[in-house]
């Protein structure tokens, strides 16, 4: 693709868009980038690309961002953002970070999305390859963005994306040689008009650009995921907790099996998984397929899944303190995470919930609750909600801090039992974020 001379506006400058605006520059295009906020890390990223001659604006959008030939955004803008809207309405294209990078991508991408699981299954994906002689990067929401390391990945390399549905929003001609969808159940849908078809129509986008020779591995359980989106020529490769499959992964209450035309391949015992639970039972299954079709043989997926040493802030074990086993799971945002870290004990759990709530429906997660959690420690803005909601069903109590909830927690748990932090809100309102929510739970906890 030659984008020489392209006038381009990039919107946001922090990750994404400072790579988006160094891609453009490494090939000959006239990157513009606009911010409409002024924090220091913006004025920061602003002055750093100002040195390599690239021009930008912070604290607003001028009409100067209308001056281009196409605009390319960053998944923090909301998809109906006024600038957004103002520039669809002058005619102008809008293409998402990912989309532009993969105009220069000469690798074969793995494209990564679901509502919970995203994070885990790339960092699984090329955890299992690398480890089995195909290299493979890692970038999109993960860490690094797609821009920033694309130039770098050669034709016979794979690229593990993990992929927003914000960022599929604006795709064109993005097209993975494996897509993924782990799961769709409603979030963000702030973002959607508060429409969750909307919302499953951004995911679905992911498949809309693949054909021949192209896998679509989806959760054969899920009934959101929607068949409509993919082309005939697809490969469909499911994977479920409950049914047999002709093609594709499945756990069968004891093993986990792939299924290539009916012929079983067994990979490995789910109890022989080093990260725990139904729900990484389902990341597991997902990133088998991907592995198998590439030719990692069965012996070397094992190996990867038992020595994977998973994520931080996902379930993450932290240590035992007078016989209770202490698991940070911060990056538990929503309620549909919290049911899973729920199933994936079996001694009873005392739990740490709330924060800032982005309108909760507990009752998900109310029988869950119900059968495994003997007291919930209530924190954070919506600790009033929390306390109103379940007080009917097990013991609450508002506490007003971490260390409150960790030195109660030890105290009351018995041995063996569980004090999870998996709090299905924000962080905002009492941390910076979850990962810093996480980190504080964790000093404390390794203080003790
Ligand atoms: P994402 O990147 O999509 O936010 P993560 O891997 O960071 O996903 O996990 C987010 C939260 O969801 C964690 O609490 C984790 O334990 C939980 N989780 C992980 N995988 C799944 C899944 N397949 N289904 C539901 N919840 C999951």
């Amino acid at each position: 693709m030659d984008i020489k001379g392209h006038k381009i506006s990039i919107l946001g400058a922090v990750r994404s868009g400072v790579s988006a605006a160094k891609l453009a520059l490494a090939k000959g295009a006239i990157p513009f980038v606009s911010d409409n906020s002024s924090t220091k890390e913006v004025l920061d990223n602003v002055k750093k690309i100002s040195n390599l001659d690239i021009e930008s604006e912070t604290g607003g959008h001028t009409s100067k961002v209308f001056d281009c030939d196409y605009i390319i955004t960053s998944p923090g803008v909301p998809t109906n953002a006024p600038v957004i809207v103002d520039a669809i309405n002058k005619g102008i294209k809008v293409y998402s970070e990912i989309e532009f990078a993969s105009w220069f991508c000469r690798g074969k991408i793995i494209g990564i999305t679901g509502t919970n699981g995203k994070t885990t299954t790339t960092t699984l994906c090329a955890h299992i390859l690398n480890q089995n002689g195909v290299k493979c990067h890692l970038a999109g929401n993960i860490g690094v963005a797609f821009s920033e390391i694309v130039q770098s990945i050669a034709e016979d390399e794979y690229v593990a994306l993990e992929i927003s549905s914000f960022q599929l929003d604006f795709i064109d001609t993005f097209r993975p040689k494996y897509s993924i969808i782990l799961n769709i159940t409603p979030d963000h849908l702030d973002r959607y008009e508060n429409r969750f078809d909307l919302y499953i129509k951004s995911k679905m986008k992911i498949v809309s650009n693949q054909n021949n020779g192209d896998a679509f591995i989806f959760n054969g359980d899920d009934e959101n995921i929607l068949f409509g989106y993919a082309d005939a020529n697809i490969e469909l490769l499911p994977f479920s907790l409950d049914k047999l499959l002709t093609n594709g992964s499945f756990y069968d209450e004891e093993r986990i099996v792939y299924s290539k035309n009916k012929e079983l391949i067994d990979i490995c015992k789910a109890k022989e998984l080093s990260i725990k639970g139904e729900h990484n039972i389902q990341n597991s299954l997902s990133v088998i397929n991907v592995a198998m079709k590439i030719g990692v043989s069965p012996e070397g997926i094992k190996n990867s899944l038992t020595n994977f040493k998973g994520v931080e802030h996902r379930l993450e074990f932290v240590r035992q303190f007078k016989g209770v086993n202490v698991v940070n799971d911060s990056k538990a945002t929503n309620v549909d995470s919290v049911w899973y870290a729920l199933r994936s004990f079996d001694t009873p759990i005392y739990l740490i919930l709330g924060g800032k709530d982005k309108g909760n429906d507990y009752s998900k997660i109310k029988d869950e609750v119900k059968k495994r959690v003997k007291k919930i420690y209530a924190i954070g803005s919506s600790a009033k909600k929390v306390y109103e909601y379940f007080q009917i069903i097990t013991k609450v109590e508002i506490v007003e801090s971490f260390d409150e909830a960790i030195k109660k927690g030890i105290a009351e748990a018995e041995q063996d039992n569980v004090l999870l932090l998996s709090p299905a809100c924000a962080s905002f309102d009492m941390f910076k974020n979850y990962e810093d929510r996480g980190s504080q739970f964790k000093k404390i906890v390794n203080e003790l």
